[in-house]
């Protein structure tokens, strides 16, 4: 990935860290030594160390039981708004989904409890750094696993939601409401990072905004291309609208937009955890680009 660093590996997945977050971490680190009110950057730095390692340990959760049914896990990369697993494919089992969903979140939960109990332990009325790095800790990996558990896409909750919704709604609709809902969530964030001018909630809220919308646009790709290549659908020769969905003209008529993943190997099963693979991607092709044009290869 263009950009990323190799900082290890971890069950055989490279774990890697964007040039962003390198750039990102002192000034998170001077907000949270300024939260913490301590005046060392030093111990702002080692906090938000902390909350990347808690982050990584976070997709690990994911990656392992993602391991255990089967799917390969390219790497895990860890970025200024979060961290990502990627994944070769989702699995078709909708139960195998939602168990690779959950564990991030359930190791958060853990590590949260790890650390209430580290505080429990030696906190004092008057908490020495230490004892107050662990609460940082605790409240941080508490917020990474109650805000993943909302049932909004891209968040993990999200998966779930939209696996409970799917032999009710189909999966098409149950996508979008758990987009939709996303898209309102960032919106929401989005103006709380407006009122708090803080640049960082801002880009995590449009993030989330941007990986609603794209988890939605793929799975109608994905559904048009089971149709397609069955051969009792037919096939549908203008055919880029959402298949099932039901004429609803409130909604925002989707289409499929020249797909980024569609130019990935395998046009008929985008890799469902790889779109901002993509999107991350751009920039390099951007670059590839230029670099063409100014030594004169092309
Ligand atoms: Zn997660």
């Amino acid at each position: 990935m263009f950009g990323s660093y190799h900082i290890g590996r971890v069950f055989g997945i490279p774990v890697k860290i964007h040039i962003t977050l390198i750039i990102v971490l002192p000034i998170l680190a001077l907000q949270i030594a300024a939260a913490m009110r301590i005046e060392s950057l030093l111990w702002g730095l080692v906090a938000a160390i902390g909350l990347f390692a808690s982050v990584a340990l976070h997709e690990l959760g994911h990656s392992v039981v993602a391991l255990s049914k089967g799917v390969r896990v390219r790497q895990i990369l860890l970025l200024p708004i979060g961290g990502l697993a990627q994944l070769d494919r989702m699995p078709e089992d909708a139960s195998d989904e939602i168990h690779i969903a959950i564990a991030g979140p359930i190791v958060s939960l853990g590590l949260a409890l790890f650390f209430y109990v580290l505080v429990a332990l030696f906190g004092s009325a008057q908490p020495g750094l230490i004892v107050t790095l662990f609460g940082v800790l605790f409240g941080m990996n508490l917020i990474l696993a109650l805000f993943n558990l909302l049932p909004s896409f891209p968040m993990d909750g999200g998966r779930v939601f939209r696996a409970w919704l799917t032999p009710r709604i189909g999966r098409v609709a149950a996508t979008r409401i758990a987009a939709k809902t996303g898209r309102y969530m960032a919106m929401a964030l989005g103006l709380w990072g407006l009122l708090q001018a803080s640049l960082l909630t801002l880009a995590v809220a449009v993030f989330i905004y941007m990986a609603a919308g794209a988890e939605y646009r793929m799975v109608v790709f994905e559904d048009h291309m089971r149709r397609r290549r069955n051969p009792f659908f037919g096939f549908e020769s203008d055919g880029m609208e959402a298949p099932n969905e039901p004429d609803d003209n409130e909604e925002e008529t989707i289409r499929v937009s020249p797909p980024p993943y569609a130019r990935s190997r395998r046009p008929d099963s985008p890799h469902t955890t790889q779109w901002w693979a993509q999107l991350l991607q751009r920039p390099k092709e951007l670059f590839d680009g230029l670099f063409k044009k100014w030594s004169g290869k092309r």
